[in-house]
């Protein structure tokens, strides 16, 4: 192997979620067709394998590149406990809000996905929960403001938000909830929204939606925004219910597995273990198994002050420090001064803003706001300089 450091060619989602224009105004990225475009994958998850191009132009798929030569590219450690790539890093950028969902913890997803094989259900079914046996712990990284949900709030909080509206529908759901302010409580009140009969869902949501309809402070805008795409969906309840942030750029948040989190509009980079395991619970088309979902699903409430990853600064770095090793995170601010980094692993880097010049021993590339390149570890280190911002991908 003669080359330690490849640019990366990525592969664009066009989810109906996405932003059309985002990608142009931040990156500089075209939109040909005019199709939204949502995320931007760069890693080796099979539905969407980045392609690596080197300094002469050659390319090769890069989950094969690491194939053919995984203990240079990974270093020993990672090819042991993981065997390829344990990171997928996404650029996401969404107009209309994704689903409400939950990632299950890694023991769970492992017996999921095994029982589902047993079971026979097709890997691409749409009634297929565990699309392989990882967790998918995530990290999301705004590059402008970004609003989402995430956690349940405290349950006084909720017993205030839905009382002030009073709902006849729902009377009996939030009376035992007020009854029962414990988890358990929780996890009943959860539950039986998620069951409510079709003419019981209906009458509740259309109550729900006369109510609201002159409030204008968090969180009755944000519902009534959800509502113009998902008029009949039982998520509407979900912003009274998860805490409902937004991340300024440069903010962090860690979504934990088994925690229910929606992103609803924002453009920022997300980091995750290398997976595809959701479980719905609202905001979606898609199928919701919600025995699945509830046996997935921690009740408890995470105050909303306490939902920011707190960063550690050094020097011209900021670490985001997740409780996981499948990945790591950091953004690094570049000048015209020549520096070095010791890689931690194979790593990815992103360039957020401006022109950075990258360097190994063997290979050199300049990459611009947008751009991104894949580095083996058997690199050892990598030099950078140029005026910009670096987004660093790693794992432990
Ligand atoms: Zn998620």
């Amino acid at each position: 192997m003669h080359n330690t450091m490849w640019k990366l060619a990525n592969v664009i989602k066009d989810y109906d979620w996405g932003t059309k224009t985002a990608l142009f105004e931040l990156f500089n990225i075209t939109n040909t067709n005019n199709k939204p475009q949502a995320e931007i994958w760069m890693g080796v998850h099979p539905s969407g394998v980045s392609t690596a191009v080197d300094t002469q132009g050659k390319q090769i798929k890069l989950d094969q590149l690491i194939a053919q030569n995984s203990i240079q590219i990974l270093g020993d450690k990672t090819k042991n406990r993981y065997h390829t790539l344990p990171y997928l890093f996404k650029v996401l950028s969404a107009q209309e809000p994704l689903s409400i969902q939950v990632h299950p913890e890694l023991s769970k997803a492992k017996k999921g996905y095994e029982k589902e094989n047993e079971l026979g259900i097709p890997l691409d079914s749409p009634k297929r929960n565990y699309k392989d046996p990882n967790h998918k712990p995530e990290l999301v990284y705004a590059l402008t403001p970004y609003w989402a949900m995430n956690g349940f709030r405290p349950i006084t909080e909720i017993i205030l938000l839905f009382s002030s509206l009073n709902i006849q529908a729902i009377k009996n759901e939030v009376n035992e909830l007020t009854n029962n302010q414990t988890d358990s409580g929780l996890k009943a009140f959860f539950t039986s929204l998620l069951k409510l009969d079709d003419t019981h869902k209906k009458h509740a949501l259309l109550e729900f939606k006369s109510k609201i309809e002159l409030l204008n402070d968090i969180p009755f805008n944000i519902i009534k925004e959800i509502a113009k795409k998902f008029p009949d969906d039982i998520g509407l309840f979900a912003p009274l219910i998860l805490n409902i942030i937004q991340l300024q750029p440069g903010e962090a948040m860690f979504l934990k597995a088994q925690t229910p989190h929606a992103y609803l509009k924002g453009t920022g980079l997300e980091i995750m273990a290398s997976s595809d395991n959701v479980l719905r619970a609202g905001l979606t088309s898609k199928y919701i198994d919600i025995n699945e979902l509830i046996d997935n699903t921690t009740f408890h409430s995470i105050p909303a002050d306490q939902l920011l990853t707190q960063p550690v600064k050094q020097n011209n770095k900021i670490n985001f420090p997740v409780p996981i090793d499948d990945f790591a995170f950091e953004i690094i601010y570049s000048d015209q001064h020549l520096q070095t980094e010791k890689l931690q692993s194979a790593e990815i880097i992103f360039c957020i803003e401006g022109e950075i010049t990258l360097s190994t021993a063997t290979d050199s590339f300049t990459i611009k706001a947008g751009e991104s390149v894949f580095i083996a570890y058997c690199a050892g280190f990598f030099d950078y300089k140029g005026n910009g911002v670096l987004a660093r991908a790693s794992n432990k």
